[in-house]
């Protein structure tokens, strides 16, 4: 068998059975953090607000990247970058990865973190997949491309049109380790989708309230990869169709 036979078999083999199992769903940091990650961007009036927000109180968060927004707005990506937050995946486009067979899943994958590298110009190890859709083929999948499924242990649903302090009041919840879910933008058919119209509210002006009531209980908000520096990730099972 020719070398790049053997290393290609043990990529897609061993290497998923060797690497930790489960998704990325909270973190055991050494500091009084919480992690605070952004889907769907870049959007304009959505990712520059919550970059403001951010930037107030120091923080920073991981933003998954959608790779068809990030080629139409690349200067918001360079935004994100050059503020210090993570760049992760979240995918070429939003479409659920469940209708997939495991190699175009695998396929997908693969080209959305070479093409967002390549934009970002800085490797990418995280992936969520869209709607958190991902049966244990396809988490596989996404290990077998070389990347880490992270999910969250909380969520504001900022995906709906609610008042602010409604929405807001969701993020309670959340302790030390927590990975929050949030959003800069929202998913529409440029992305593959249709998730009825996108919610109205100001994202930043709702960021700013949760990173103060996060303040008001000792916690300051963070990136995965920045909570992860003298922590350790906290792994479970999670699939959902
Ligand atoms: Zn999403």
């Amino acid at each position: 068998m020719p070398a790049t036979a053997v290393r290609r078999l043990v990529r897609r083999t061993i290497l998923p059975l060797t690497a930790p199992i489960g998704s990325v769903r909270s973190v055991r940091p050494n500091r009084d953090v919480a992690v605070l990650t952004y889907d769907d961007g870049p959007q304009p009036g959505g990712t520059e607000r919550v970059l403001a927000a951010l930037a107030e109180v120091g923080a920073t968060a991981t933003f998954f990247i959608l790779v068809g927004r990030a080629r139409r707005h690349p200067g918001l990506l360079a935004d994100v970058i050059a503020a210090g937050h993570e760049v992760a995946l979240h995918g070429i486009n939003h479409v659920r990865l469940t209708q997939f067979p495991s190699a175009e899943v695998r396929r997908r994958t693969m080209d959305g973190r070479k093409e967002l590298e390549d934009l970002a110009g800085q490797q990418v190890r995280w992936f969520r997949p869209p709607y958190g859709a991902q049966y244990p083929t396809t988490w596989a999948a996404i290990r077998s491309a070389g990347m880490a499924s992270v999910v969250w242990s909380d969520e504001v649903q900022d995906w709906q049109d609610q008042p602010i302090p409604v929405i807001a009041a969701r993020a309670a919840r959340v302790r030390r380790g927590s990975v929050l879910l949030m959003h800069d933008g929202y998913a529409d058919a440029s992305d593959g989708v249709d998730d009825g119209p996108a919610p109205t509210f100001d994202r930043g002006e709702l960021s700013r309230r949760i990173l103060g009531d996060l303040a008001e209980r000792g916690l300051h908000a963070s990136s995965l990869g920045n909570a992860l520096a003298g922590g350790r990730a906290v792994r479970g099972a999670w699939f959902r169709s």
